[in-house]
């Protein structure tokens, strides 16, 4: 399919944003994806616009039963100037097991990585080149049929738009607190947990806005189940550095495939460390923590790569993990993973795609 471009005037351009001051989706560029599905057509009008609203009918299907999925992926400028994407096809395959969870028509991975490719190359003067700044790019599809009966819609709409964003660790390493929560689960098994749908996200408000009332940055997720396994932390992935093991919650079907969490457990496996994907339990967890064998824990996801755990509050209590430093695991972690998203360092593992 041939992508269609419709390119505003360069006098109608955007001024760029403050590059220090980027923070994170709240600078659009000048353009966008857009395509549109319906059952006689299937996907078809790919085209790069100028950045605008859509037009949605108020029976909108996506308004009502929240049929819509999502992308995160980030584009990096090297030193060697080069716009760099990291793993992206994991994401067009990733969104593609969202859609068919949710109902909802598949995309052509190719294609759409080559329209994130296009689009990315047209606004490459938004791409920022601050140490550790990127171009947020999020793909997504919506449930554009109106219609108020509670099946699958017959008509979508496939989008993709661009944030430039700033470096998440501007001032360093920033470990985190963390409120384990037993009242709000996050997902349970057979559920929608391992599909990127937008009803988790709103799902998951309630209980980080508890635990940032009371002084916490984010929350630890509990199996829904038994209150008892370890599944997230916020909208990442976890990780637990025990007895020099690495360990994470095996992928269980409430838990999102995160690509960083991937790209964790198989450099980590490269430099010789044992890794484990199993169930972990809260109450495993405190008893390494209490008999000193805990060593680190940390996050992982696209937005802030590591993010390290400085504490876990559970049943009143604090559990104190590498005195609330950042462990060199995690620093190790997150310096060979940007260093590969900025070019710095070779691509063993073919994760790197180059734009231009
Ligand atoms: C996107 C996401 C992650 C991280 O996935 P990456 O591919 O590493 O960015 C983890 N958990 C949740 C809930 C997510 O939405």
């Amino acid at each position: 399919m041939e992508i269609e471009r419709e390119l505003k005037a360069e006098s109608d351009l955007k001024p760029l944003p403050d590059p220090n001051n980027l923070g994170f989706g709240i600078h659009f560029t000048d353009h966008m994806f857009v395509m549109e599905y319906d059952e006689a057509h299937g996907w078809h009008g790919p085209r790069i616009v100028p950045y605008q609203n859509f037009s949605l009918d108020p029976a909108a299907v996506v308004l009502h039963y929240g049929q819509a999925i999502f992308e995160g992926l980030k584009a990096y400028r090297g030193s060697d100037g080069h716009i760099r994407l990291f793993r992206p096809m994991e994401n067009m395959k990733r969104m593609n097991r969202s859609a068919w969870r949710m109902c909802m028509p598949a995309i052509d991975e190719d294609m759409i990585l080559k329209a994130i490719k296009e689009l990315v190359s047209i606004e490459s003067r938004w791409v920022p080149d601050q140490h550790g700044t990127s171009l947020y790019i999020r793909p997504f599809m919506i449930a554009s049929e109106a219609f108020l009966g509670v099946r699958p819609a017959r008509e979508y709409i496939f989008s993709i738009i661009l944030c430039p964003v700033g470096a998440y660790y501007a001032e360093g390493f920033n470990p985190v607190k963390i409120f384990v929560t037993e009242k709000f689960v996050r997902a349970a098994k057979g559920g929608v947990g391992e599909a990127k749908t937008a009803g988790n996200y709103a799902a998951s408000l309630m209980a980080s806005e508890e635990a940032k009332q009371m002084g916490f940055t984010q929350v630890l997720w509990l199996d829904a189940a038994e209150r008892k396994y370890v599944e997230e932390v916020g909208t990442m992935n976890i990780f637990f550095l025990m007895d020099d093991i690495l360990v994470t919650p095996a992928l269980s079907g409430s838990i999102l495939p995160g690509i960083t969490r991937d790209s964790v457990i198989r450099l980590a496996g490269s430099w010789g460390i044992k890794v484990q994907e199993r169930p972990v339990s809260i109450d495993e967890i405190i008893e390494k923590a209490d008999s000193g064998r805990l060593q680190e824990s940390f996050g992982s996801g696209t937005a802030a790569v590591i993010s390290p755990v400085a504490s876990l509050y559970y049943k009143g209590k604090e559990i104190r993990i590498n005195q609330g430093k950042t462990g060199p695991l995690a620093q190790r972690l997150f310096d060979e993973i940007t260093a590969i998203q900025f070019g710095d360092k070779k691509d063993k593992f073919g994760w790197i795609e180059i734009v231009k």
